[in-house]
């Protein structure tokens, strides 16, 4: 099933899309954490409501939002792919290596992406993102995919003078919207496979990254089984699993967004995200 937070004028409500339609899925959860961590007594519903299809917008005729506004954590991989690894200039790491984007960072799916006051050196980063469905602590490795709800595309936008200025990269990935996400969230029962999804990211229609996340150095059930260690995982955690080669802050010269730049991140089977960068001036 693919889940969306949408806005048809007034509040952003959760609906589930059939095609070209997005069903409101009206009185089932209040939100989308609500509807994740109450998913196996909500699912049948929210099957019904989808035949039933009483309230039914055409999906071009609503506004996406990010299908989590407030996740109550962005967990980020850092150096996932060999050919980013190579452009960044670093060796493969041993240990996986996270950051953290804060929740300011989250944008909708088609919203502009803001090209900060306090730098031009802005960049994109597509990358696979996996939704937490069901709360651990201690995860194993064989258990890890059931604890992943779904599956969708963010854009690990980033500042990289302020990203690399130190050894922390937090601030320079957490500016204001930069963590562009969705279009939805696709359940896990329809990803047969989420290590072998072609993953591309497109800027003003020329192909800059493309990779296949069976490329990932470290894979989904690899981080939850790491992560858990330390720290329970809750539904609606998301989990940014790193980007591939191609970026533009490693290109001679480098190549960073400007205003009136359309970034389009797509990963096969979840749809794709695009964003114009707006200057926040
Ligand atoms: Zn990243």
């Amino acid at each position: 099933m693919k889940l969306a937070t949408f806005i048809a004028g007034g509040a952003p409500q959760l609906g589930a899309i059939d095609g070209e339609v997005i069903v409101a899925l009206r009185d089932i959860a209040p939100d989308m954490i609500s509807l994740i961590a109450n998913w196996p007594e909500l699912e049948p519903k929210v099957r019904e409501t989808l035949l039933a299809k009483d309230t039914a917008h055409a999906l071009g005729a609503v506004r996406l939002a990010a299908p989590i506004a407030r996740p109550s954590k962005i967990m980020c991989m850092g150096l996932n792919y060999l050919d980013h690894i190579e452009e960044s200039g670093i060796e493969a790491p041993a240990d996986q290596t996270w950051f953290v984007k804060t929740a300011n960072t989250v944008n909708g799916p088609f919203d502009p992406i803001p090209l900060p006051i306090a730098s031009d050196k802005l960049d994109y980063e597509v990358e696979l993102v996996a939704v937490i469905g069901k709360r651990g602590k201690h995860i194993a490795r064989e258990n890890a995919s059931r604890h992943v709800f779904g599956y969708a595309i963010g854009n690990d936008v980033s500042v990289r003078d302020w990203q690399l200025r130190t050894s922390q990269f937090v601030v320079g990935k957490s500016f204001d919207g930069h963590a562009p996400w969705g279009p939805w969230i696709t359940t896990s029962d329809e990803v047969s496979d989420p290590h072998a999804l072609d993953i591309r990211c497109v800027v003003n229609g020329e192909l800059r990254q493309h990779s296949n996340t069976k490329h990932l150095l470290f894979n989904v059930w690899d981080m939850i089984a790491h992560l858990s260690q330390a720290m329970t995982l809750e539904p609606g955690d998301i989990i940014f699993t790193g980007t591939p080669g191609g970026v533009g802050w490693t290109m001679n010269p480098p190549r960073t967004l400007k205003p009136g730049d359309i970034v389009r991140c797509e990963i096969d089977g979840l749809g794709a995200i695009e964003g114009a960068i707006t200057s926040e001036r």
